[in-house]
């Protein structure tokens, strides 16, 4: 047997579609389901859809307070004032008379009868009787949404699989889902490689670093919606690896930082390939992240993530992403990227597709991205300037200022 995996380099476009397939499969699987109270599915994943349990509106709603009627009739003239119907408040008079108008609140039920509800500021109301105040005109349905005319009971407002976030939450409220059944959350398996490494609570001498990628990979992970769980730091060592590895097995997908570059200590290849690794690919022709590598092991997806800190971070967004939200159920997996105005030229070789740090910034009328200036895939200084990556194509020598870009969100 091989001691290391065949390389197998794709592009970002064909890595991607590999993700994504896995993805695909990975989300058409039986997931485990958790019933989770109302409030606490806010940012899980559907397992149920949302259906609605009556018409929505249930009844004829005034959407103003004023003067429910027939619209022909107040615009010929006066109407007498039946009644005053308050948002709760049940008509209980039958058929509204045609000479007749009731005040109504803002979401009360129209009076059968009624056509139109005119505004309090567009009538004058005198002696009992209601007028339209000249110039005003009148319509049937003004100011009226139909029952039903939002939603009919047994529509599917929110199909399985979307994530959960505020209208969502809303609208199961409102069909009466005090809970709502959800997919569980994948488990994620978090092992930073490095004999370099020390955890954040300790003072590393002048030699060491801190681990961060434990924490930057566990704070995505929490944003695609799954648990991570971070294992001890792994020494660059075979044994260490491969006990590391046998370690954390049970979860779903398995992330290891470090070590899979072509380093005399760089184990993570040859102890996954030990341990039954099916790879995938072993590298993208992408800057940052050029070394990734995934795969599956007998029980769980895997994904060598270059140390690196902006590698790591970029390879989790472009990579592991998708096919976490996937693991999670969710239908829209796919790595998020938005489109913003760039406001200084940029230049690059070609080959690679890049993902440059830069800051995003828009208001209502425009995005516009501005790259920080860094110092290649272990600048985290310039990374923690930057909310999302500018998108420079493989053949692309050169982004104009001015030109709109694609931006990728983390
Ligand atoms: P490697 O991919 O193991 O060759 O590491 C590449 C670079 O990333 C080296 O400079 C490492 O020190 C750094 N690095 C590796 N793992 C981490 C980590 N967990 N946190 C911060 N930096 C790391
Ligand atoms: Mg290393």
């Amino acid at each position: 047997m091989s001691l290391v995996p065949s390389e197998v380099v794709l592009s970002y476009a064909e890595a991607a579609e590999c993700v994504l397939h896995h993805a695909e499969k990975l989300r058409r699987a039986e997931h485990a389901v958790d019933q989770a109270p109302l409030l606490a599915a806010s940012g899980r994943v559907l397992a149920q859809p949302i259906v609605a349990d009556r018409n929505l509106p249930p009844f004829p709603r005034s959407t103003r307070d004023g003067f429910a009627c027939r619209a022909g009739k107040l615009t010929a003239g006066p109407l007498r004032v039946a009644g005053l119907l308050r948002a709760g408040e049940p008509w209980m008079s039958g058929t509204l008379a045609a000479g007749d108008a009731v005040e109504i609140m803002t979401g009360a039920a129209v009076p059968p009868g009624a056509d139109c509800v005119v505004m309090i500021e567009h009538v004058e109301v005198s002696g009992g009787f209601v007028r339209l105040t000249a110039p005003r005109t009148l319509a049937p349905g003004e100011n009226i949404v139909d029952a039903g005319s939002e939603a009919r009971a047994g529509d599917i407002l929110v199909p399985a699989g979307r994530r959960m976030t505020v209208p969502q939450i809303a609208a199961a409220a409102a069909c009466g889902y005090a809970t709502l059944a959800v997919f569980a959350r994948p488990r994620v398996a978090i092992l930073a490689t490095g004999d370099e490494l020390v955890d954040v609570i300790r003072t590393p001498l002048p030699h060491q670093i801190r681990n961060s990628n434990s924490y930057s990979l566990a704070a995505q992970t929490l944003a695609a919606g799954a648990a991570p769980a971070i294992l001890p730091v792994v020494r660059d060592d075979w044994a260490a690896t491969e006990e590391a590895l046998a370690a954390a097995t049970g979860r779903d997908l398995i992330l290891l930082s470090g070590g899979v570059s072509v380093g005399k200590f760089d184990f993570v290849e040859r102890a996954l390939l030990r341990r039954g690794a099916e790879f995938q690919f072993t590298g993208a022709r992408i800057q940052p992240g050029r070394p990734v590598v995934f795969g599956r092991l007998p029980d769980a997806y895997f994904f060598g993530l270059p140390g690196n800190p902006v590698s790591t971070m970029v390879t989790f967004a472009l990579f592991v992403a998708p096919l976490l939200r996937a693991l999670g159920g969710e239908a829209d997996a796919g790595p998020r990227f938005v489109t913003a105005r760039l406001e200084e030229e940029m230049r690059v070789k070609t080959g690679l597709t890049r993902f440059l740090p830069a800051r995003l910034e828009s208001d209502m009328r425009d995005a516009r991205v501005r790259p920080v200036p860094w110092h290649g895939s272990g600048d985290l200084a310039a990374a923690a300037q930057a909310n999302g990556f500018v998108v420079v194509p493989e053949t692309t020598e050169q982004l104009s200022a001015g030109e709109r870009v694609s931006v990728l969100l983390l």
